[in-house]
């Protein structure tokens, strides 16, 4: 991201964080969606350097997680990829990212954090909730029907402590999973389809996911 304080009015920006290991149509679907329903003027991916909670398995190196999702979304003019995370020091904190997006963008922006809709009902527990909660909105994407009354409950809540700052969103295509392609490259199942063949092709040629 470049300089700061350069104030843009009343611009709507969608920040599209996730790990993205790999970026897949399911990711895709859902910034388009956001993107039309909230009337967003740009969408920028922003791959977690250091998730701060990830467990249980190695994430591919932040440099080949930024490589995929720029291939990704090349062909959409409203969409954009953001390196801060992978540059900056330390755990990726939201908190940071969402700081940097408004000293860029201004006070009179309107901030988006687009994430899948567990990891928003965590937001309570991420550094500087309350801050984050004042700088940003949430769009929750989720997929018809999967703990929807469960999730309900949760953004209920947290509507209550901050009204107009948590949105839910259903996405179909969000069936497509990351840890799913994973799965299916170790096994040397199909992945064609599931995300753009640009990022299929990288994969490949890079080896990814298959070793345990
Ligand atoms: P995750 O726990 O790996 O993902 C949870 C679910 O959401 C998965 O089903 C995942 O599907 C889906 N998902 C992830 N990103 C999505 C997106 N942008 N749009 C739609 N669905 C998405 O979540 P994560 O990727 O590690 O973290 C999500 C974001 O929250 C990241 O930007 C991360 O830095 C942030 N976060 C911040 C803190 C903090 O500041 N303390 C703590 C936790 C998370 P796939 O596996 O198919 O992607």
């Amino acid at each position: 991201m470049s300089g700061g304080g350069e104030g843009r009015g009343d611009i709507s920006v969608g920040i599209m964080g996730g790990t993205f290991d790999p970026i897949h149509y399911g990711h895709l679907v859902t910034a388009e969606a956001a993107r039309c329903e909230f009337k967003l003027d740009v969408v920028v991916f922003v791959p977690s350097g250091r998730p701060p909670h990830k467990k249980g398995y190695e994430v591919s190196s932040p440099r080949d997680r930024y490589i995929m999702t720029s291939l990704a979304v090349a062909t959409n003019p409203y969409f954009e990829v953001s390196s801060i995370e992978i540059e900056r020091e330390g755990p990726s904190y939201t908190i940071d990212t969402v700081r940097e997006f408004r000293a860029k963008y201004g006070e009179e922006a309107r901030l988006f954090f687009i994430t899948g809709a567990d990891a928003t009902l965590e937001i309570l527990t991420w550094k500087d909730a309350n801050e984050l909660l004042r700088l940003c909105s949430f769009i929750a994407a989720t997929r018809p029907g999967y703990g929807l009354s469960r999730i309900q409950a949760g953004v209920r809540e947290l509507q209550s402590r901050s009204p107009n700052r948590v949105y839910t969103l259903e996405v179909p295509a969000l069936a497509i999973s990351s840890t799913d392609i994973r799965r299916r490259v170790r096994e040397d199942r199909p992945i064609r389809y599931l995300l753009p063949e640009s990022v299929e092709n990288y994969i490949m040629k890079m080896g990814l996911y298959k070793k345990v």
